[in-house]
């Protein structure tokens, strides 16, 4: 199976890597021609987290042009820059080539079908993490689970290809009876987890060190989840908070610094709003209130808008 990966940053490596290992036919793409350079000439450096490296060969290029047409395109940007990514992948997919998106945030299946409309479409979730070292070296964080739904018919027989590749290099993955429940609980727990820390500075554990923060974070994940029920999803609200709960243990994730804290740190735009912000909007639509949501979003959105004039960081 030949897939490409468009946004080979940590987790476009990550599961780049996955699928060499299972023996498919890797193609990495990114904007970042140095990071792609170094692939292409030593293999990706990847560090396994528990002490071990090796060298992952895998075919890596900033020219879209040059790499054949996929049977699968994994889209691993942030999920701001996923219209850009889809329009440079556009001249190389076949009528056949399966779109997969395990991007975090809510709307990554409509941006797909907006921007390539008739491409059969897998969306999933996954809880695998992963930190970019530097150009060609990357490192994988953790274990977790990856789960994935074909959105349209024709895209059934791939996922479970593309399923039992990840198991064949050792991933925890699965075929998911409801996808949009999976992808809805996910946001909940990331509306506040990454928001919070965005604006607080604190890692995980720090979250989790006071009982007025954490019920800031249940409460936000209850907002996004009454949405979710509104529009018809199934999330379950005492499941999320279960999750929540769960990563406060220093073993789990205590000293891990949400993805939008590493964005604030490195004075990145967010993913603000395919998380809070889609909250909110579907919110409204529905007319159920979301004034934490909003209020975390109007924080992030002030501080991203204003990393060069931030007097304390
Ligand atoms: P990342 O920033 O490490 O990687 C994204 C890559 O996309 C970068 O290398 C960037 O150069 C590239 N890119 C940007 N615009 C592009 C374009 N137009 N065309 C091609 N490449 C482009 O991000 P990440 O941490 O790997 O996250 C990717 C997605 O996975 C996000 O939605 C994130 O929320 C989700 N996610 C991340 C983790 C994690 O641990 N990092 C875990 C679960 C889910």
């Amino acid at each position: 199976m030949k897939i490409t990966v468009i946004g080979a940053g940590a987790m476009g490596c990550r599961f780049g890597t996955a699928f060499a290992d299972a023996g498919a036919e890797v193609w990495l793409y990114d904007v970042w021609a140095d990071h792609m350079n170094r692939i292409a000439s030593n293999g990706l450096h990847v560090h396994d987290g528990f002490g071990t490296e090796r060298y992952v060969k895998m075919n890596a290029t900033s020219d879209i042009a040059t790499i054949p047409s996929p049977d699968v395109l994994v889209v691993f940007t942030k999920t701001i820059y996923s219209e850009d990514a889809l329009k440079t992948a556009k001249p190389i997919l076949g009528a056949d080539t399966v779109l997969i998106t395990l991007q975090n945030g809510l709307g990554n299946i409509e941006t797909m079908q907006k921007i390539c409309p008739g491409q059969p479409i897998i969306a999933g979730v996954t809880n695998y993490a992963g930190d970019m070292i530097g150009p060609g070296e990357v490192e994988l964080k953790g274990s977790g689970i990856t789960k994935m739904m074909a959105i349209d018919p024709d895209a059934a027989s791939a996922a479970q290809i593309v399923v039992a590749l990840l198991k064949q290099a050792g991933h925890h993955a699965e075929l998911s009876e409801d996808v949009l429940k999976d992808i809805w609980e996910k946001v909940a727990f990331n509306a506040g987890m990454n928001t919070v820390s965005a604006v607080t500075g604190l890692t995980v554990a720090g979250m989790g060190s006071t009982e007025q923060c954490r019920k800031l974070l249940f409460d936000i994940a209850s907002e996004a989840v009454a949405v979710a029920n509104a529009e018809g999803v199934p999330a379950e609200e005492q499941h999320v908070h279960d999750v929540i709960l769960s990563v406060f243990d220093p073993k789990m994730s205590g000293d891990h610094k949400s993805s939008m804290l590493q964005d604030r740190i490195a004075k990145r735009q967010t993913e603000i709003d395919a998380i809070c912000g889609e909250v909110i909007r579907r919110g409204q639509l529905h007319s159920i209130p979301t004034p934490k949501a909003e209020s975390m979003y109007a924080l992030v959105n002030a501080i991203q808008k204003n990393y060069d004039h931030i007097v304390l960081n």
